[in-house]
């Protein structure tokens, strides 16, 4: 993969195979992004990693018109960018680079970066996001950012009018249905089985929303379209007697089917929920090792919003803060939290 000149230019420093700070931040979406704007403003000279995809999951929607305090709305790209250099401003050192490993048993929490660099820290924040599922077709792929989205809040906006599809069965999927219908002339709610997996109040309210309507036993199988996506191909009852190709015309296409918190290199030592998201203490940014805090997508399988990320990479900041005045003078500190997750 070839680097940008920004990335060249903020690679871990060559001479530095080990180092210690006081706070290590993993991912530069709104969470992490947030999280060194706070931490440097308190002095704790933060250290954020970016991961590969710098910026994070809102550099792939196009227009962001739902976070305060932009009237006239904002591309992700350039409010990630914004967010970065408002960090910068207070000292944050934001290098790319990618935690490979981490080691969370000692009382300095180890994380290797791109596979050979050793960095310890007082405090980890973690916000490594999530990432959404795909069904691995090569349109979804080809239509990326030209009518293929896996986020209705962000982008439901520019189908107002328009024909469109979700794709999935779940709350996810039934939520954004419902979302895009507000919006949208006609929404396809495309389900692989012959039932919804999203709660009982979700399901009604699909069934109550007259222009939603829900291909059952259907899965997707390609996506066609000169300028973006005018329609998908979709298979009814696949592998049945019955089986039958189905063309529908639509402008976006959604996928609502789940998605895979980014939490891996962590799971030796950091609790995790069983969809893999990280656990926090209620009303808090504490995992279960202290002085390791999870803010953004990777522990929220609710509201995943830039605003709220943002706001959790707050708490992280503030909880990391505190943990260090609490524990400048204290040698004995355990590795564990005393809160109960
Ligand atoms: P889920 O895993 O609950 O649902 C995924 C859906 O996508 C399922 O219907 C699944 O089908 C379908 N699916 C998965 N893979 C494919 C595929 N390859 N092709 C076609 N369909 C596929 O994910 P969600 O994101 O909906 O929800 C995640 C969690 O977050 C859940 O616990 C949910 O309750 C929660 N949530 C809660 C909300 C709320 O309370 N307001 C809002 C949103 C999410 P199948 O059913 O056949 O497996």
């Amino acid at each position: 993969m070839e680097l940008t000149k920004y990335e060249t230019q903020h690679k871990h420093p060559d001479n530095m195979n080990n180092e210690h700070v006081k706070c290590l931040i993993i991912g530069s979406g709104p969470a992490g992004y947030t999280a060194a704007i706070y931490t440097s403003r308190a002095n704790l000279k933060p250290v954020l990693y970016t991961g590969l995809q710098m910026g994070g999951q809102l550099t792939t929607t196009t227009e962001i018109d739902n976070f305060p305090g932009y009237p006239a709305g904002i591309s992700g790209q350039e409010m990630m960018e914004e967010l970065k250099k408002q960090a910068e401003r207070f000292g944050a050192d934001i290098r790319f680079g990618i935690a490979t490993a981490v080691d969370f048993s000692g009382k300095q929490h180890k994380v290797t970066i791109d596979e050979n660099r050793i960095i310890t820290a007082d405090t980890v924040i973690i916000a490594t996001g999530a990432t959404a599922k795909y069904l691995g077709l090569e349109a979804e792929t080809k239509y990326a950012g030209q009518g293929v989205s896996a986020c209705a809040t962000c982008d439901g906006f520019f189908y107002k009018g328009k024909d469109v599809a979700v794709a999935g069965g779940g709350d996810t999927a039934a939520e954004e249905a419902v979302y895009l219908a507000e919006l949208c002339n006609r929404v396809y709610l495309i389900v692989r089985r012959n039932e919804l997996r999203a709660s009982k109040t979700m399901q009604e309210k699909v069934f109550a929303t007259g222009n939603i309507e829900v291909l059952w036993e259907h899965e997707t199988l390609d996506l066609f379209g000169e300028n973006g996506v005018e329609g998908a191909v979709l298979i009814k009852k696949r592998g049945k007697p019955d089986s039958e190709t189905v063309k529908i015309n639509i402008h976006g296409f959604f996928l609502a089917i789940g998605h895979t918190p980014n939490s891996g290199i962590f799971k030796q030592y950091v609790e995790l929920d069983d969809a893999g998201y990280i656990k926090t203490a209620p009303g808090t940014s504490k995992t279960n090792i202290a002085g390791v805090f999870a803010a953004g997508d990777v522990q929220d399988p609710n509201y995943r919003q830039a605003v709220t990320a943002a706001g959790s990479g707050c708490m992280a900041a503030m909880d990391a803060e505190r943990y260090l005045s609490l524990n400048r003078n204290n040698d004995n500190r355990s590795n564990t939290q005393t809160e109960t997750l």
